[in-house]
C-alpha cells in the first residue's frame, strides 16, 4: 500500500506540476467550469492532494485512535457524537443534532439544490478487544470491531477536504453520522427524523478484510442479501407422552414446519437466486414424558431482490401456519424482533455505482477496483437505498504487515490507517462530481 500511496503523491506532483487538464478520464469532473479551479489544478488532484496532506493524515489517525479507545453501543455514542461535532466545530461546518439520539448531520456547500449525502455509521460492538496495541479499546467489552471508527473518520476527513474547496461545490452536501448501524435500527430512525429530505442520491462504504488495503470493490444492482429473522410459536395441547391421543403435540408440528421449510429454497426458488432458510433456533418441552403446550422455532432468511425476500417471509408464513394446522396445532409467527429487525437488500444504483467506480478509478486507480461478487451478508445503509439512489461500497483494509487479516466482529479485528486519507477523497470526490454533474446535467462519464 506504501507504493499505492506513493503512487498517488507522485502522480498529486506530478498533476500539480503541469497543472494540466487532460487526464480527465471521461470521469464525472466532466464540466470544464469544474475540472479544474481558477489556479489550473483539477478538483480530483486538489482532493487527493488535501486528503493526503501529512497534517491532515495525522489528525484523521489521532482522531480514529480516540474513536477507538473510546467504543460505544448502539443509541449510546454520546462521546463520539460529542467528539464529531467538536471536529466540526473547529471546521467551522455547521450541523443538526442531535438526530436519532446521537446522530449528527452536517452540511457543506450553497445550501441549495442538488442535495448529496454522504454517510457513516458511530457504533461498536459488545465485543472484548483481543489486539494488543497502544490505542487498544479503554472500555471493557466493547470494541471498534466493525471498523465504524474508521468510517467516521474517513467522513470527517472527506468534510475537511470539501470545506477546503466549499466555493467549488455546486450544490450541498449533507454528511450523515448515524446511530446504531449493528441493530439494524439507526438508518431508519434517521430516514424518519428526515435526513433524506431533498437527498438525490447516497453514498456509503465499509471498510473490509476481504480485499487488499487501497482496493475498492462493489456491484451495480444487488450487492449485499436483505436479511429477515422469523419467529413461529406452535401451540397444541399438552398431556402425558403415554398417551398421545390425549394431547395435541406441538413438538411434531415444529419438527414438520423445519423440515417443510427447507423445500422453499430447494424446491421452489430459481437455482441462480441465491436465497437462504435457516431454523437456527428450536425450543419446546421440560421433560421426557410430557408432551408440552407449545414450541418455538425461529431463525433467519436471505435475498437479493426484494421480490424474492418477500417471497420468502410469505411462504415461510404461510408454511409454518400449514404444517401446524396439519397437526391441529396453530402458530403465531412474528418477522420483526427489536434485537433483529428485517434490512432490506443492499441495491446499488447502476448509474451512480458506475460514477463512484469512475471517481474510485480517478483515486486509487484503475488495477485498484474490483467488481464484487454479492454477499450473504447485510447492512441497514439498504434503508437509505431503498429511499433514494446510491451505492455502497467495500474498501480493502487487508495488510499481512500490520495484522488487518481479520474478519469484522473477530476480536482480532484491526484496520490499517493508510486507508483513512483513501476513503476521505474518494467521498469527497464522489460528493464533488455528483454535483458537478448534476448541475451541467451532463451524465456521460
Ligand atoms: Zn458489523
Ligand atoms: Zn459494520
Amino acid at each position: 500500500m506504501k507504493f499505492l500511496q506513493q503512487l498517488v503523491l507522485l502522480a498529486s506532483i506530478f498533476f500539480f506540476s503541469f497543472g494540466f487538464q487532460f487526464l480527465c478520464y471521461g470521469i464525472c469532473f466532466s464540466s470544464p467550469a469544474l475540472a479544474t479551479s481558477p489556479d489550473g489544478v483539477s478538483i480530483k488532484d486538489q482532493i487527493v492532494g488535501l486528503a493526503n496532506d501529512p497534517e491532515t493524515v495525522e489528525w484523521m489517525k489521532k482522531v480514529r485512535r480516540k474513536l477507538h479507545e473510546n467504543p460505544e453501543l448502539a443509541f449510546e455514542e454520546f462521546e463520539t457524537s460529542k467528539l464529531i461535532r467538536d471536529e466540526l466545530d473547529r471546521l467551522g461546518i455547521s450541523y443538526r443534532w442531535p438526530v436519532a439520539r446521537t446522530g449528527v448531520v452536517a452540511t457543506i456547500g450553497s445550501g441549495s439544490p442538488p442535495f448529496v449525502a454522504l454517510r457513516a455509521d458511530m457504533d461498536a460492538l459488545p465485543i472484548q478487544e483481543l489486539v494488543e496495541w497502544g490505542n487498544k479499546s479503554k472500555v471493557d467489552g466493547k470494541m471498534h470491531a466493525c471498523g465504524h471508527d474508521g468510517h467516521v473518520t474517513m467522513l470527517l476527513g472527506a468534510a475537511k477536504v470539501l470545506q477546503k474547496i466549499r466555493f467549488t461545490l455546486q450544490g450541498t452536501v449533507i454528511l450523515i453520522f448515524q446511530p446504531a448501524e449493528e441493530q439494524g435500527e439507526g438508518a431508519k430512525q434517521m430516514i424518519q427524523a428526515g435526513v433524506l429530505e431533498n437527498i438525490e442520491a447516497i453514498f456509503g462504504v465499509h471498510l473490509v478484510h476481504r480485499y487488499p488495503l487501497g482496493v475498492v470493490a462493489g456491484r451495480p444492482g444487488e450487492f449485499l442479501a436483505g436479511c429477515g429473522s422469523f419467529k413461529a410459536t406452535i401451540s397444541g395441547k399438552g398431556g402425558h407422552a403415554a398417551n398421545p391421543q390425549n394431547s395435541i403435540d406441538p413438538i411434531l408440528a415444529a419438527s414438520a414446519a423445519v423440515i417443510s421449510l427447507q423445500s422453499i429454497v430447494s424446491r421452489e426458488s430459481d437455482p441462480l437466486d441465491s436465497q437462504v432458510v435457516s431454523v437456527s433456533m428450536i425450543h419446546g418441552g421440560t421433560a421426557f414424558n410430557v408432551i408440552p403446550d407449545s414450541a418455538t422455532i425461529a431463525g433467519t432468511f436471505r435475498a437479493f431482490s426484494k421480490e424474492s425476500f418477500n417471497a420468502l417471509r410469505e411462504r415461510i408464513k404461510e408454511v409454518i401456519k400449514a404444517q401446524a394446522a396439519v397437526h391441529r396445532c396453530t402458530a403465531e409467527i412474528s418477522f420483526e424482533g427489536n434485537e433483529h429487525p428485517s434490512i432490506p437488500p443492499t441495491f446499488n444504483d447502476e448509474k451512480i455505482y458506475e460514477r463512484v467506480q469512475q471517481v474510485a478509478k480517478e483515486v486509487v486507480g484503475e488495477e485498484n477496483v474490483e467488481l464484487a461478487p454479492r454477499f450473504m451478508g447485510s447492512e441497514d445503509f439498504a434503508f437509505f437505498l431503498n429511499k433514494v439512489p446510491g451505492s455502497f461500497l467495500f474498501l480493502g483494509i487487508r495488510n499481512e504487515r500490520t495484522g488487518a487479516t481479520h474478519c469484522p466482529h473477530s476480536p482480532y479485528f484491526t484496520i490499517d490507517e493508510d486507508v483513512l486519507p483513501i476513503g476521505a477523497a474518494i467521498h469527497a470526490a464522489f460528493a464533488h462530481s455528483y454535483l458537478s454533474d448534476s448541475t451541467t446535467d451532463s451524465h456521460s462519464f
